[in-house]
């Protein structure tokens, strides 16, 4: 996973890199001619379901955190860069905070989202999702974002729904956070305004991540599990009622052939074989269907041509190593 650091840049106000390893000449002049630029980590926070990923996705314009109707699909923090003349953003997707802790799978992921919160982070986005009730999950993720002393900007998602709406069990929030701004993450709609407030409350700094190393920009290639988030999310698509939780997928190589295509080769691993069976499909049916959605997924994200070598194995135990 990448980590940004605030080293990247060097102290140096004058010529810090090459023109060439600069991803946009607006960039290059704020770094050459030491003009204020802003920059640095903002956490998303919230339910699952609020719309983090779709918020992220949207902001980004192309795919990197995976979506899906089901809550807690993301499960590993996400983190993608957006930049353009104002500075640039790191973004930080926590996994969902859960009320109850189900399974060893999510007994992990709560000290992951906090730990992700207790790192350096410069400002929080904390989403609530008005159409739902505030209940026990809303007040323990509230608790955790009030422990961080870092700006806070409130983002109320789901504008576009207007009933049921729950917002007046949200107007307290309000006064505890440095900005409330209403959005809708789907629609696009305010995602303007939310950039606007970020860049207000970041620090000035340098760049802190070479975006031109980056294969596409926002995203590092070298993330496998970003690759195999993608496959995954295709994998429930797909599957939908029959297996919830007990799949995974595991990217095990990515290499870049002559030409630029990429090639992939991947597992989705499960618990059972009685799942392993339905994950193939009958004559391999579902398993050549959910390849064929994720290589077209992963071309779009990539922008390059895919070859997808995805198999099907059975282990019970996976859920203990992620
Ligand atoms: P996450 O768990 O917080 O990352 O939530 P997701 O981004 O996966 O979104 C959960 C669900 O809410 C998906 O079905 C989204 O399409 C939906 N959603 C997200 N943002 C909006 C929005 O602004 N309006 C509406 N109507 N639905 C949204
Ligand atoms: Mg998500």
């Amino acid at each position: 996973m990448y980590l940004p650091h605030r080293q990247v840049a060097d102290e140096a106000t004058t010529v810090i890199r090459p023109p060439s390893t600069i991803s946009n000449s607006q960039l290059y002049q704020a770094i050459v001619y030491n003009t204020a630029m802003k920059v640095g980590v903002v956490c998303l926070v919230g339910r699952p379901n609020v719309g983090k990923s779709t918020l992220l996705n949207n902001l980004l314009g192309h795919k990197v955190a995976i979506t899906s109707p089901k809550p807690q699909t993301t499960r590993v923090n996400l983190e993608a860069v957006y930049e353009d003349d104002r500075g640039q953003i790191i973004f930080v997707d926590t996994p969902g905070i859960f009320g109850k802790v189900v399974d060893s799978l999510s007994k992990r992921i709560n000290p992951r989202a906090e730990e992700a919160l207790s790192r350096q982070v410069d400002v929080v986005v904390y989403i609530i999702d008005h159409t739902r009730e505030k209940d026990f999950e809303e007040n323990k993720a509230i608790g955790i974002v009030r422990k961080i002393s870092a700006p806070k900007i409130l983002v109320i998602n789901k504008s576009d729904v207007r009933t049921p709406s729950h917002r007046v069990q949200y107007r307290f929030l309000e006064e505890e956070f440095d900005r409330t701004i209403e959005i809708s993450a789907l629609h696009r709609k305010n995602l303007n305004t939310l950039l606007e407030a970020i860049f207000d409350l970041l620090p000035e700094g340098k760049p802190m991540v070479d975006t031109k190393a980056l294969v596409q920009p926002g995203l590092n290639i070298e993330s496998k599990t970003f690759l195999a988030e993608i496959i995954r999310e295709k994998a429930f698509l797909f599957l939908r009622r029959e297996l919830p939780y007990r799949i995974t997928a595991i990217v095990d190589e990515v290499v870049e052939r002559r030409g630029g295509a990429l090639y992939i080769k991947a597992r989705i691993l499960t618990t059972d074989d009685r799942y392993k069976s339905m994950i193939i499909g009958k004559g391999g049916s579902m398993i050549k269907e959910i390849s064929m959605a994720a290589r077209k997924e992963l071309e779009t994200a990539t922008s390059k041509k895919v070859f997808l070598e995805l198999t099907v194995e059975t282990d019970p135990h996976w859920m203990d190593f992620v």
